[in-house]
């Protein structure tokens, strides 16, 4: 399979490249990002034979599909990374909640949070490349708070890979900064900036796009790739999980081959949610795709009104701080499906010069066909979590502004998949205030006083954070990052 550039090609870019070259290399012509030529479709036949698969079998028939140029070895290895979720045997269980709702849990991985599932395997896609061609490379991750830690988690002593990652300080939880300022490996760096996640975000593409930035580093014989959810080579791995949650409505006998569902997802950088979407133009029967957002809800609006719009917008701290973004890099993937090159190009050029672009109707429609979305505020959530709760459920508050679009946006009665994204155990004060009243607690604190409310251990990966030494001390002006990565080097 090849790919090609969202963007169109600006002949110093090949016009298709292999998925190697994609992940190798995520920046495409103006810009852009890489994206399947043709997406393979297997349609109900395909999932009439995986009925009873195990995660691994259907991943590795699912990534045959895309005859990728990654050996059948790597891919086993990188898929055998699941026999170390809660359970080898289910790494994604997916749980009835209310009568038509069910909840696919994502976050059994090692850090705790959905971006495992595509991280792990994807670390060691990176690293058997880049050994094999005996190259190395610079990993740069912006995060508001998981992915960090999925990155770190996933590349801490691989050869031929450094990894600088880049967090708001102050902008994620406490568990969150302890998991990647408690990572203690030669090649990793870690960096708190001042400023939100979209400053994070923007200094990564800035760098990623610098011609100086890439001759500095050739200098050093390093190159430089990007871990962020514009990289295909997560992309990839988030498609499968939409397949399996729907095969484990069947298992479940809640629907029927064939049968349409919503799927309910957590929206931010619209990785999860695009994965989706490709399942769908795969075959997964689908109806709608729910995009649920908190207050920073430029999707909802984009999705209602075909505006994107960021003049006079900042980014609004709330209780779900992995949505808290206003750039959404992967719906330049959905325009370019439905509109073309030329036309995303010119969106996404109106976006970076005016920060605003308005669909026409007739694109809007489009849009509509598939995504629905609506936004939850902090209140609403803790009100989710509270409900959920007494029917004995306990969820993040990023899994609950899902409840608000099944509420709001479903217009049939069919089965709804909620993703959870998040364990409780990563936002935990949120869950304590929604559940006990208790406020401003620290994670420490709220998560005994959760822990027992909800009569649960806290998981030890994240009770002994609070003991290790911070190996990761930086914290720095966003001018500095890129002096700060040479030093680094
Ligand atoms: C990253 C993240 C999201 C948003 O997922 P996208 O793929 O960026 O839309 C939602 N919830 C949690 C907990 C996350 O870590």
């Amino acid at each position: 399979m090849n790919f090609i550039e969202t963007r169109g090609n600006d002949s110093k870019h090949p016009l298709t490249v292999t998925f190697s070259h994609a992940i190798l290399n995520p920046i495409a012509s103006y810009g852009g990002l890489y994206t399947p030529e043709h997406l393979p479709k297997p349609g109900v036949e395909f999932l009439r034979r995986h009925i009873n698969s195990n995660y691994k079998t259907l991943a590795r028939d699912l990534l045959q599909a895309f005859a990728i140029d990654i050996d059948t070895r790597v891919i086993d290895e990188a898929l055998s990374l699941y026999d170390h979720f809660d359970d080898a045997s289910n790494p994604v269980p997916v749980v009835k909640v209310y009568d038509d709702l069910y909840v696919s849990e994502l976050y059994h991985g090692p850090t705790r949070a959905f971006k495992d599932m595509a991280l792990q395997p994807f670390g060691v896609v990176l690293s058997s490349l880049a050994q094999q061609r005996n190259e190395n490379y610079l990993i740069m991750v912006a995060t508001s708070g998981d992915t960090g830690p999925a990155a770190l988690e996933t590349f801490k002593n691989k050869e031929n890979v450094r990894v600088a990652c880049l967090y708001p300080d102050g902008g994620t939880s406490d568990v969150q900064r302890l998991q990647m300022v408690t990572e203690d490996a030669a090649n990793l760096k870690v960096i708190g900036i001042h400023g939100d996640f979209d400053d994070a975000q923007s200094a990564l593409k800035r760098l990623l796009g610098s011609e100086t930035f890439k001759q500095k580093l050739k200098q050093k014989n390093i190159h430089l790739s990007a871990a962020n959810s514009v990289n295909f080579g997560r992309i990839i791995f988030q498609i499968i999980y939409h397949i399996h949650s729907y095969l484990e409505l069947v298992r479940q006998q809640a629907i029927t081959l064939g049968e349409k569902v919503y799927l309910n997802v957590p929206s931010g950088n619209f990785g999860n949610a695009l994965g989706g979407y490709y399942a769908m133009k795969m075959g997964l029967p689908v109806e709608k795709i729910l995009i649920a957002s908190n207050k920073n809800n430029i999707l909802t609006k984009l999705i209602k009104t075909g505006a994107y719009d960021l003049r006079n917008q900042s980014v609004i701290p709330t209780t779900s701080p992995a949505m808290d973004i206003l750039i959404s890099s992967n719906i330049e993937r959905i325009l370019f499906d439905m509109f073309g090159a030329a036309r995303t190009k010119d969106l996404m050029q109106q976006l970076e010069k005016n920060r605003h672009y308005q669909l026409s109707p007739a694109e809007l429609e489009k849009i509509q066909a598939v995504f629905a979305a609506d936004y939850c505020e902090n209140d609403e959530g803790k009100a989710y979590i509270k409900r959920a709760f007494a029917t004995g459920y306990l969820m993040d508050p990023h899994t609950a502004t899902c409840f608000k679009t099944y509420e709001t946006c479903r217009t049939l009665p069919l089965k709804t998949i909620v993703y959870s994204t998040a364990e409780w155990t990563k936002f935990s004060p949120v869950i304590a205030n929604a559940l006990t009243g208790e406020i401003d607690a620290r994670d420490i604190d709220a998560l005994k006083s959760v822990s027992q409310v909800a009569k649960i251990k806290i998981p030890a990966i994240i009770n002994d954070l609070f003991d290790k030494n911070i190996a990761q001390k930086a914290v720095i002006n966003k001018d500095n990052i890129e002096t700060e990565i040479l030093a680094f080097l």
